[in-house]
């Protein structure tokens, strides 16, 4: 296993820069997702490591070796792609034997390790099969074995659940988090579902645009986020400009919130819809809910001030869904903004 060390790539599409210098640095070990929104330059990214991909300029270190030159094959590194990418005419256990088969591993070790691989992904009892036998989840079960079985130094994912329905993808996303911490291997992975980057992910590279826009653990990024386009990308939010005066500011309605840095002028605050907090009363109400849906776990609601739109989010536990059309006093406690800046780029 290694960390990977990504300097100033560079890559550019025609008139599309894909790429624009992008540098990042992966522990060993870790498990890194890349966020981001429909050509913001992930796929790009992933494809420079793995070698599919030429980038035109920088530099990619996985340990102490430069790759950029390296051709595929002899990277050492696995990959599982969104299309499963299976031999359709071999069976499972040929197409996990495959990699081993290349660098002309024992026959006892091969089939050894080839064992070992489908049980860690729990398809022992399917080795016989063909791809068209199986399930969507069991076919992407076989790439993921396929993968780890050559003992990659750098695993690579580029949106693997993506072809799966929403229950298998949550089912096979917890499998695949157990998988990596359990193996250890360092990882990269891309998606731009940020449900699923929270869930996998110890840190979250957000890009856009060919750049990254910020890192950090999904925790860091969602609570205290430096950038709007991270506030705004990872889960709902409220974005509210704030006249300020020294530490104190005041939100659209009249409310007060103290600033944890002295801000100037009118800033940007982010409020998340769960600090958002909705009292119904006929006395000094300011807003009015629009909508109030329930979900189950919890309720959310569309509530206008004046012709300002807020999102705010209950525990689905509250004994009363507001009503639609009811008058509310809105109220975010003091802690519950985050100053945010608009993006460089
Ligand atoms: P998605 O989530 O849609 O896959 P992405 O973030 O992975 O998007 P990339 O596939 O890396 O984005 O593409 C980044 C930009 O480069 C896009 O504007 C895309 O159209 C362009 N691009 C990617 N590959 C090529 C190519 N082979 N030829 C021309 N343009 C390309």
């Amino acid at each position: 296993m290694a960390g990977i060390c990504v300097k100033d790539l560079y890559k550019q599409f025609d008139e599309v820069v894909a790429l624009n210098s992008v540098s990042l640095d992966i522990q060993d070990g870790e498990f890194v997702v890349l966020l981001g929104p429909s050509g913001c330059g992930k796929t790009t990214f992933l494809r420079s490591i793995a070698g599919i991909t030429d980038p035109d300029a920088g530099s990619i270190h996985l340990g102490e070796r430069d790759i950029v030159h390296v051709a595929p094959e002899n990277r050492n590194i696995g990959m599982v792609f969104q299309s499963y990418a299976l031999f359709p005419h071999m069976t499972v256990e040929n197409n996990v034997a495959f990699g081993l088969k290349m660098r002309k591993v024992s026959r006892a070790e091969l089939a050894r390790r080839v064992k070992a691989a489908l049980e860690l992904v729990d398809l022992a009892d399917y080795a016989r099969r063909f791809p068209r036998q199986l399930s969507g989840g069991q076919q992407q079960r076989v790439a993921l074995a396929r993968a780890i079985v050559i003992e990659p130094e750098l695993l690579l994912f580029d949106e693997p659940l993506s072809n799966l329905d929403a229950k298998l993808r949550e089912q096979l996303r917890e499998e695949l988090h157990h998988l990596q911490r359990r193996l250890g291997i360092t990882s990269v992975y891309v998606t731009h579902d940020q449900a699923e980057a929270m869930a996998l992910a110890d840190r979250i590279v957000v890009m856009n645009a060919g750049r990254i826009i910020e890192t950090g653990t999904p925790v860091k990024l969602y609570r205290q986020p430096r950038y709007r386009f991270t506030a705004e990308f990872l889960g709902h939010t409220n974005v509210f400009s704030v006249e300020t005066e020294g530490r104190r500011g005041w939100l659209a309605w009249g409310s007060e919130i103290t600033l944890k840095q002295e801000a100037q002028g009118v800033v940007k605050v982010s409020v998340r819809p769960e600090d958002v907090k909705l009292e119904a009363t006929a006395v000094d109400a300011h807003g009015v809910v629009e909508t109030a849906v329930f979900m189950g776990s919890s309720i959310t609601y569309r509530v206008m001030v004046g012709n300002l739109l807020i999102r705010a989010m209950a525990s689905g536990n509250e004994t009363d869904v507001i009503a639609e059309g009811q008058p509310v006093r809105v109220s975010v406690p003091r802690s519950a903004h985050v100053l945010i800046e608009e993006d460089e780029i």
